[in-house]
């Protein structure tokens, strides 16, 4: 797609700070605007490394993060290399299954895509950053991380791997370096900078599903679950017929398991039908290989200083995964910015205030619901499911 020029005439330098899943999908709109933009990534480029580090998240795309990859003509690159998910499928403790719509399960009736992710940093981010680099107006530099910046002039500077330090101007700032952002440390320094931070006590391991016989062990279509009111495990299917099962559970529960003779207890007791799937000495290995992660949900405002810097995805707004919307709230965010900057000609000391406005009372609102899916996915999906199994022979 072409760029459009920048409606000033001028070409203003944006730099983009963070090359994950909103700061590249940034990145094309900017450009597609015709502006300079320059996304900044503390990581190595990852379409080049052999080895990618980090986790395999899952992620489900919905109609929210759609809409916005389609104004950049992402979303059917994007999708077609997705497995559509088109209800859930619970397991029960017996080891039984049952698939609930996602409208019985609140989840909303759209049809929810999964999309293809080889770690945190995904494959997904080398389509969005192989579509930025198409954009001629559209640089990206990997290696470099965000040290600290100037709010007053916007002098950033970055810092390589090797220790050498850049320092480079622009004017305008995208904060979607993530949830532990720098670029939001300018402004906790500031006053009036609302900011609220909360740990849920769930941690989360993955492991994964292999195929048997080349073919998906499970039904591919479903988001399984395995909910235990006070826990749960999840899998997502994978393009490769594996599935990465996704474990939630309280920190301390994670560290009374220290055995691989304990994993499998644990396992026959709530997941029996995963075991074979998994495979008990994979299962055994696996559930080690690496620590249980935090989760965090991020709350602040505003998301602008001046015309000078704004946040988005989640440096503005990380939230818990339960209700799978925070990459689709972080690519909506890219839709309501573009609307803004049409309505107001892209005159940023307007466009930015007028995001905040609009964006942080709907941010706010996906995290509290988020949270809120927390116990609906463990707990509260085992009465509504409850209330099918009568009408199923095999219980
Ligand atoms: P990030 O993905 O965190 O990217 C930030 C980038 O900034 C990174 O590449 C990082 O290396 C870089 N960076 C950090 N600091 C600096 C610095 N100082 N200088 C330069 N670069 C820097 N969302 C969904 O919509 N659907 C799902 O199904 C879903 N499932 C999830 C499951 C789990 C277990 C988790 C934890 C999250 C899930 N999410 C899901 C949320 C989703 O992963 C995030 O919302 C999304 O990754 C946020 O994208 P981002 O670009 O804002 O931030």
């Amino acid at each position: 797609m072409e760029p459009t020029g920048n409606k000033s005439g001028k070409k203003k330098v944006v730099a983009v700070v963070g090359g994950g899943l909103g700061g590249a999908l940034n990145a094309c709109y900017f450009a597609k605007r015709g502006f300079q933009v320059q996304v900044f990534e503390s990581r190595e480029d990852i379409r080049a490394a052999k080895v990618v580090k980090g986790r395999s998240i899952n992620l489900a795309l919905s109609h929210r993060g759609r809409s916005a990859l389609k104004h950049v003509g992402m979303e059917e690159k994007v999708v077609s290399k997705g497995i559509p998910m088109h209800a859930r499928m619970i397991h029960s403790l017996k080891g039984n299954s049952f698939a609930l719509l996602q409208a019985v399960a609140s989840l909303g009736a759209c049809q929810i895509m999964k999309v293809s992710c080889k770690s945190f940093v995904t494959r997904f981010l080398c389509d969005f950053s192989a579509a930025a680099e198409v954009y001629p107006n559209t640089k990206l530099n990997f290696d470099h991380k965000l040290q600290d910046w100037n709010a007053e002039t916007g002098n950033m500077t970055f810092v390589r791997a090797d220790g050498t330090k850049e320092h480079i101007e622009a004017d305008l700032i995208v904060g979607c370096d993530g949830a532990f952002s720098a670029v939001r440390k300018q402004f906790m320094r500031r006053s009036r900078f609302n900011y609220s931070q909360t740990y849920i006590p769930h941690g989360y391991k993955e492991l994964t599903m292999p195929p048997i016989d080349g073919d998906f062990a499970m039904k591919p279509n479903y988001l399984h679950i395995w909910p235990r009111n006070t826990f749960m495990m999840i899998a997502l299917p994978n393009l490769d017929f594996t599935f990465t099962c996704t474990l939630f559970m309280p920190f301390e529960e994670f560290e009374k398991i220290t055995t691989g003779d304990e994993v499998i207890s644990f396992f026959q007791t709530y997941f029996p039908d995963a075991i074979p799937l998994i495979g008990a000495e994979a299962l055994k290995r696996d559930y080690f290989r690496l620590p249980a992660q935090a989760m965090v949900s991020v709350k602040c405002s505003s998301y602008h200083i001046a015309d000078k810097c704004v946040l988005m995805g989640d440096a503005a707004h990380a939230i818990v995964p339960f209700y799978g919307q925070g990459m689709n709230a972080g690519f909506e965010d890219c839709i309501v910015f573009e609307e803004i900057m049409e309505q107001f000609n892209e005159n940023l000391s307007e466009v930015l205030p007028e995001y905040t406005r609009v964006r942080v009372p709907d941010d706010h609102a996906i995290a509290d619901l988020a949270m809120y899916n927390y116990v609906e996915m463990r707990a509260h999906v085992n009465s509504k499911w409850f209330l099918f199994r009568k009408y199923v022979d095999n219980f």
